[in-house]
């Protein structure tokens, strides 16, 4: 039996804090984000008297200030080297920006010598490392084995009679500890490797610790084996401040001789007219390598971090006793999940904890069926219930593709089909494209492990056991008696919508519902559409059409800020001097799903104005009306998901799961249809006894049911009998009055649902409870996009009216 680890050093107060106070397992940064664990709280306090009571000006100048600053920053530079277990005398430290910022200064370095140089790195190595091979005139990227065997004297740059051609320097770098999988390298190498190799080149030696030094002690006890250069985050570390290091053995200083660039404070002397002329400094090498101001504040805040955190946590010692506790076992809580059929739930990256490995666990899941859940999906879910996971890419590319085993072309193949860092379609080629990856940390808890495998369990793990495939269902019309019981557009994208009043017929057209994600609002700065799901308060602006004014009233319905009008009118005509020039600058278009587009943006100070203080945000309104060209056209990109795919499912409640896997998603449709500004599809239809099923649910689970507006849709349909949920899910076409309607495929949702549309507070439903019920291959769907199938050309404008019957086939 396994109990909280009571480790030495963790006084009473941390041991209360510890057990539950945390519910979240933190990636990487250890800082609540509300800044209020104990942690944070008395580090912030600590930092807050120092910074109050004390004056620091600039260093090098001799006021009782700028003193103060050099003499606080001098005792720093000691604690970090003390912290590191280094003797002063062996090493020096250079204090930069992160991580990064000391890696390219020793890239910058290598690149200066006459000869330049040749890179070796290992390819778990972060893209930090990874980004020196452009400035190395040859590279190798190595594993294990191909690091051992050229330490053991295996020759990498070939030249003419298989002899080392150059004799030129030589940079080895790898990770101490791979920030993707927690995977420890031996940090004997960086001594091993080091020194003239078997063809006289000289060889430094460059260890990442940004990762490795954030739970476990960085030893530089023994100058002999140690590396040349050291990297670290102390961001990584403390949460705060956010600084970096890059710690030289002094034997090494040399590498820097050639370094050119020069900046304030590491010069003693300059001549620049007439003649160019300068002397570096010549004491100590970190006078020379930071260029400009030091950032002192940071650097203060440094020592408030060193004390508070030991304080609280022990040592790192203790911190790395703790954290190898928790990461067993939530290594061993993640592998032994398995669904019902006996299938693991979790393929796990990481190295089993025996193996020393440092505390974070990279996984990807799988459904019942076998089919890779999407790590957006997970993400999302992960967000709502508070834990801060990482997804993708993670920064270490060489360790991606070979955990995922996703070959040069495979990668390239993704790319050229869209596939960006942080993309949504995650799962190309029936391979995912990156993993998830959970890490552990000094406030980490044993709740915080055990809640996260439980949320795990609670919506990957599938009980049931396999039952027979459904019968295949013959094409039958609906006899429910479905009818339409409200219309919506969303003339604003994301913003409020416009119920259609009863009794009034409303155009359909090619691209969707009239007047239908005609408008949007865009960043000023970044050129990004507003989306509801980072800017919540758009629910609160409530567009009106008024056809009799000829103009789009709209309202804000939260608290007006000062000077600020509730209501302004934006013309429904398209008067050009309304807008502002279009200038062909690649500069002015904007994105919307990652789209790139060309609206056309209003020039009224008073529009902009008014949405931009009730927002919060600086934006511009801006229109993108039917019948545009190029960038101010779009096309639909819903189709028929394969869990809609014949035989139909039989959709139980709850637990409907995956269906299986099956090729990837491919689009049927010949010719694309144009949409407006609305995300996939012309319109968006959901019927209320799915709605009702869903709040069932919920409430079933002791939830708050939701309001249909949650899910934003064009048309809710209803049925005058008890209606069975989900079936638009194998409807194929929908007649409404004498309108014809093509289905275009399941809606995928995100967790903007969980948005109230009255309120603008988020909330974790209906999101959590979808993700249970309604996931299919790894993602959420609920609703159904459809699009107009022009009849005989000639005909009456199509419209659709509240109440109108409904008949759907399927
Ligand atoms: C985070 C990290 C980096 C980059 O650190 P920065 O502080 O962002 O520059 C490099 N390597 C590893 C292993 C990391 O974990």
């Amino acid at each position: 039996m396994i109990a909280t680890p009571k480790l030495p050093g963790y006084n009473a107060a941390v041991e209360t804090f510890r057990d539950g106070e945390y519910p979240m397992l933190r990636d990487a940064v250890y800082l609540d984000h509300a800044g209020t664990t104990p942690y944070s709280k008395s580090l912030m306090d600590r930092f807050a008297t120092d910074m109050t009571s004390n004056l620091f000006g600039n260093p090098h100048s001799a006021s009782a200030s700028s003193q103060l600053s050099t003499s606080r920053i001098e005792d720093v530079r000691l604690r970090v080297l003390q912290f590191c277990n280094a003797d002063p005398h062996e090493f020096d430290v250079v204090f930069v920006a992160n991580a990064t910022a000391g890696i390219k200064l020793v890239a910058e370095a290598m690149r200066s010598r006459p000869g330049g140089f040749d890179y070796v790195y290992h390819q778990s190595s972060h893209t930090s490392l990874v980004g020196v091979r452009e400035e190395a005139r040859r590279s190798a990227c190595l594993d294990d084995r191909g690091v051992e065997g050229w330490i053991g004297g295996t020759s990498l740059f070939n030249g003419v009679a298989g002899r080392e051609d150059d004799d030129g320097a030589v940079l080895f770098a790898y990770p101490a500890q791979s920030n993707m999988d927690g995977q420890r390298l031996p940090l004997s190498w960086a001594g091993q490797a080091r020194g003239p190799s078997s063809a006289g080149r000289r060889i430094y030696t460059l260890l990442d610790a940004a990762a490795f030094a954030s739970t476990s002690l960085l030893d530089l006890g023994c100058a002999e084996t140690a590396p040349d250069f050291t990297v670290l985050s102390f961001y990584k570390i403390f949460g705060f401040p956010d600084l970096g290091a890059l710690i030289v053995r002094r034997e090494a200083e040399d590498a820097f001789v050639s370094r050119r660039y020069f900046g304030g404070g590491t010069v003693d002397m300059v001549v620049c007219v007439k003649e160019q002329w300068h002397a570096p400094k010549s004491q100590a090498l970190h006078e020379r390598l930071e260029d400009g101001t030091l950032p002192i504040h940071s650097i203060i805040a440094l020592d408030a971090a060193l004390d508070i955190h030991k304080r609280l946590f022990g040592s790192m010692a203790d911190v790395a006793a703790h954290t190898s506790f928790l990461s067993k076992r939530l290594y061993n809580g993640l592998s032994s999940l398995r669904h019902g059929n006996g299938d693991a739930v979790c393929t796990l990256y990481s190295p089993a904890p025996a193996a020393g490995s440092g505390p974070a666990v990279a996984f990807n899941l799988r459904s019942s069926q076998g089919g890779w859940v999407s790590l957006a999906e997970v993400e999302k879910l992960a967000m709502l219930k508070q834990f801060h996971i990482r997804t993708g890419g993670v920064c270490n590319p060489g360790g991606i593709a070979s955990a995922l085993g996703l070959e040069p072309w495979e990668m390239k193949r993704n790319f050229s089909s869209g596939f960006r860092c942080g993309s949504e379609n995650d799962i190309m080629g029936g391979k995912p494209t990156g993993v998830i990856r959970a890490s552990l940390g000094a406030m980490s808890t044993v709740s915080d492990v055990d809640s996260f495998v439980g949320f795990i369990r609670e919506f990957y793990l599938d009980e049931s056991v396999p039952a027979s495939p459904p019968q295949a269902t013959m094409r039958r019309r609906d006899t429910s008696r479905l009818h339409v019981h409200s219309i919506h557009v969303y003339p604003i994208k994301s913003c409020g919508g416009f119920q259609v009043p009863a009794g009034v017929d409303w155009e359909v057209r090619p691209e969707g519902l009239a007047w239908d994600r005609e408008w949007c609002l865009v960043h000023q700065g970044s050129g990004q559409v507003l989306s509801q799901k980072r800017y919540p308060r758009m629910s609160l602006v409530r567009p009106h059409l008024d056809f009799e004014h000829g103009e789009l009233r709209v309202t804000y319905t939260g608290p007006v800020p000062p000077d600020t009008p509730r209501q302004i009118c934006v013309p429904l005509s398209q008067n050009p001097t309304v807008f502002r020039p279009t200038t062909p600058s690649p500069s002015r278009s904007s994105r919307v799903c990652g789209e790139e587009i060309t609206p056309q943006t209003y020039a009224s100070p008073s529009i902009n104005a008014f949405f931009s203080s009730v927002l919060g945000v600086p934006c511009v309104l801006a229109r993108f009306p039917a019948g545009g060209q190029g960038k101010s056209m779009r096309h639909a990109k819903a189709h028929l998901q394969n869990h809609q795919k014949r035989p139909a499912p039989v959709t139980k409640m709850p637990g409907a799961f995956p269906a299986p896997p099956s090729p990837p998603d491919s689009d049927t449709e010949s010719t694309p249809r144009r949409i407006l500004l609305a995300n996939e599809s012309p319109i968006l239809a959901i019927s209320l006894a799915s709605v009702d099923a869903l709040n069932g649910e919920i409430r079933r689970n002791g939830g708050k049911g939701v309001l249909p507006a949650v899910f934003r849709a064009n048309m809710v349909i209803a049925s005058e009998e008890e209606a069975r949920p989900y079936v638009e899910d194998t409807w194929t076409r929908l007649r409404i009055g004498a309108v014809e309607f093509e289905m275009l495929g399941a809606c995928r949702r995100c967790h903007m649902v969980c948005i109230d549309q009255e309120t603008a507070e988020r909330s974790e439903e209906p999101f959590v409870t979808l993700s249970k019920t309604r996931r299919f291959e790894g993602k959420v769907f609920f609703g159904t996009h459809m699009g107009w199938r022009p009849g005989e050309a000639g005909g009456p404008v199509p419209s659709v009216r509240v109440g109108e019957g409904v008949v759907a086939e399927w």
